[in-house]
């Protein structure tokens, strides 16, 4: 299908709350059509009509990403909806089962580890991997991965997490593998870290809202061409690896 005007299509993976629905309110502010990427039916069309009543032009898209058939339908109704994609923001993670807020090394239990890389790195592979056919279509894409300065082996921040710290780190790695695999590309590909948030993920504790955490993922993703690439970045700037 193409394109009959140049509004910008953004797919954001786990959409219907916290940083990813702030994410996806502010790119459809500043005119994207917003793709809100959820795998709970209710919570997604809750979202899109909250996004709709603010005046986003939104529509849902069914995803789990660590189901490469919901992947896989997930591309096939953003194709079918807007015949391309400009913008992918990987927003969708989890922490993973903690014991008293923390994740001991000494002690972890495995199978915990192999569900937050099935969130946090496979499934930001496979939602890019299945995207990338619609990401090419479009004039200037952009790719942002949203990890966490928890991921970064110099910083040490944060509670030990001995799933989620790596999950980020390695979400990191993934990054700079992409941007350099599509380097002679228009597809530029980021990492951020939205800073300590207010959500559900930080128990509403952290004294950032979802709107502050949002804004360099809207930053990355609305890059010119001349953006960075395969970068870590936050408010402030560059992070360390
Ligand atoms: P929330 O827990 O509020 O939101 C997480 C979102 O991810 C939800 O929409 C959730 O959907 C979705 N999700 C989880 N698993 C899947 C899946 N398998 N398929 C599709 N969607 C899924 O967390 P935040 O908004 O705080 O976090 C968003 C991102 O920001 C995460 O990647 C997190 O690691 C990162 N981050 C957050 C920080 C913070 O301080 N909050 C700090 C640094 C990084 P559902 O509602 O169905 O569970």
């Amino acid at each position: 299908m193409d394109r009959v005007n140049d509004t910008k299509t953004a797919l954001v993976t786990g959409a219907n709350k916290g940083i990813g629905f702030a994410i996806a309110q502010g790119l459809g502010a500043i005119g994207c059509t917003v793709a809100v990427g959820a795998r709970d039916d209710a919570r997604r069309a809750a979202a899109v009509a909250r996004l709709r009543a603010a005046g986003v032009d939104a529509f849902g898209v069914a995803l789990d990403v660590t189901s490469a058939e919901s992947v896989t339908a997930a591309a096939a109704t953003v194709e079918r909806t807007a015949g391309r994609l400009d913008i992918l923001v990987n927003n969708a993670g989890i922490a993973g089962r903690t014991d008293g807020g923390a994740q001991d090394p000494t002690t972890l239990d495995l199978d915990v580890v192999r569900t937050v890389l099935d969130t946090n790195v496979f499934g930001v592979v496979r939602v890019t991997n299945a995207m990338l056919p619609l990401l090419r279509r479009a004039e200037a894409p952009r790719i942002v991965n949203v990890s966490s300065n928890m991921g970064s082996l110099t910083l040490r921040t944060g509670p030990v997490m001995a799933a989620y710290a790596p999950s980020k780190s390695m979400l990191n790695s993934i990054t700079v593998q992409y941007a350099r695999q599509l380097a002679d590309t228009d597809v530029i590909v980021n990492a951020c870290c939205p800073g300590y948030v207010a959500t559900d993920f930080t128990g509403f504790s952290a004294p950032r809202t979802p709107e502050q955490g949002a804004a360099i993922a809207i930053r990355l993703a609305t890059l010119p061409d001349d953006g960075p690439r395969g970068g870590f970045f936050d408010d402030a700037g560059v992070i360390p690896w």
